[in-house]
């Protein structure tokens, strides 16, 4: 791909790039809207993601094309203000340049910039997260700056919270940037610290993109961190974390039956994040699967955040005896769903589901084998 990417700049700008980087997308393995509230979430980063090209300019001119959008943007240092329209995919690197002076390093001024992607956006699959943490490797690599892979991480963050708007956890960046082949990383979102965990060696992943995303996806996504928000407060904690199970079924009857339910999601995924953690580990991947469709069936009931086309593919996925369980992955309201499957789960098996979606929403999803790759770095 590096020498795609580096034929891509040359074709747009006349010139060779000087930096490239690479990012990649994630599955949230098991550990729905956990991070946020002070949780722990399990992931994986994909063989597929963002590539980002930068070669500095001597003014102050900023130019930026993408291989999915047809029309370059340019803008000018002094102006960081944030794009709208069919310029605000911009906002995620632009952001990444606003978070820079945060964490003490004095973004560069002018630049031409190109991205590259494999990975469907809006998926699901962190794109977002993606695009962030390339831009910023190569933002940090043109400044001269040296930093910890979590402060990468945490710059991918801040861009994705403060400038873009999207209250997130630290789940997509986290993994884009701690990701190895074969490996899930396991996160306490509080520290935050990491931790790899072995992937089975039987497992596989497959994915639908159902190609859907609620119109109002982002203020969604923020009404839910409010709800949690709301519910930890009302249950007299600063996160969901700090209660649990039977604390929460001794105030219930208290608390308003929309926060009952948020908090219901987030304190039952937290523990089974802790569960298919142990059952990684024995290699267990018959009780994996059963707490990843819990996870489905708890997005469904308490959190609210699946809906028709998500729910149908989960139903039919974990039909199938191959199958050990799915769930959708990502922050819901559309996007994916991932199964944990065993080798014998194949093209024909991934097309009959495919095909009894399409029957039934006249629409085809877009099917990944999915294998796992490593974080981010420079390339
Ligand atoms: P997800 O992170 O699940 O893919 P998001 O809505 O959080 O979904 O992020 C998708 C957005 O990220 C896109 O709409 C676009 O603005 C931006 N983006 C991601 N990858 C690219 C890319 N290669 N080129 C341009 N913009 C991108
Ligand atoms: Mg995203």
């Amino acid at each position: 791909m590096k020498a795609q990417l580096v034929e891509k700049f040359r074709a747009t700008y006349g010139r060779a790039p000087e930096i490239c980087a690479y990012a990649p997308g994630r599955i949230e393995f098991i550990g729905n809207h956990t991070d946020y509230n002070g949780g722990t979430v399990l992931g994986a980063a994909l063989d597929r993601g963002v590539w980002v090209a930068l070669a500095g300019r001597a003014d102050a001119r900023r130019q930026w094309a993408s291989d999915q959008r047809s029309t370059r943007v340019t803008s000018r240092a002094e102006d960081g203000a944030k794009r709208t329209g069919a310029e605000s995919w911009v906002n995620y690197p632009l952001g990444v340049l606003a978070a820079l002076p945060e964490f003490g390093v004095a973004a560069p001024a002018g630049f031409d910039f190109l991205a590259m992607s494999n990975l469907p956006s809006g998926a699901g699959l962190s794109s977002s997260a993606a695009i962030e943490l390339a831009s910023a490797l190569a933002f940090l690599e043109m400044a001269g700056a040296r930093l910890a892979r979590e402060t990468v991480v945490k710059i991918g963050r801040h861009a994705e919270n403060h400038f873009v708007g999207v209250p997130c956890g630290i789940l997509d960046q986290g993994v884009s940037g701690f990701g190895q082949k074969n490996k899930l990383v396991w996160i306490d979102c509080r520290g935050p610290i990491f931790a790899m965990v072995p992937l089975p060696a039987a497992a596989h992943f497959w994915i639908f993109n159902t190609h859907t995303k609620h119109a109002l996806v982002d203020g969604l996504y923020a009404a839910r961190h409010r709800e949690c928000m709301t519910a930890a407060e009302a249950l007299g904690v600063g996160l969901l974390v700090e209660t649990n199970g039977a604390a929460l079924t001794a105030a219930e009857a208290n608390l308003a039956p929309e926060s009952a339910r948020r908090a219901r999601h987030v304190v039952e995924e937290i523990a089974r994040v802790a569960a298919a953690r142990t059952a990684l580990e024995g290699d267990d991947l018959v009780a994996v699967g059963r707490l990843l469709t819990a996870s489905h069936r708890s997005s469904q009931l308490y959190f609210e955040n699946s809906t028709a086309e998500l729910d149908f593919l989960v139903d039919a996925l974990v039909a199938a005896p191959q199958v050990f369980g799915a769930r959708l992955t990502g922050g819901g309201f559309g996007g994916a769903v991932m199964a944990l499957t065993s080798a014998a789960f194949g093209e024909i098996e991934a097309h009959a589901v495919a095909a009894a979606y399409r029957e039934k929403f006249g629409a085809t999803p877009e099917i990944l084998h999915a294998q796992t790759g490593d974080g981010a770095a420079l390339i």
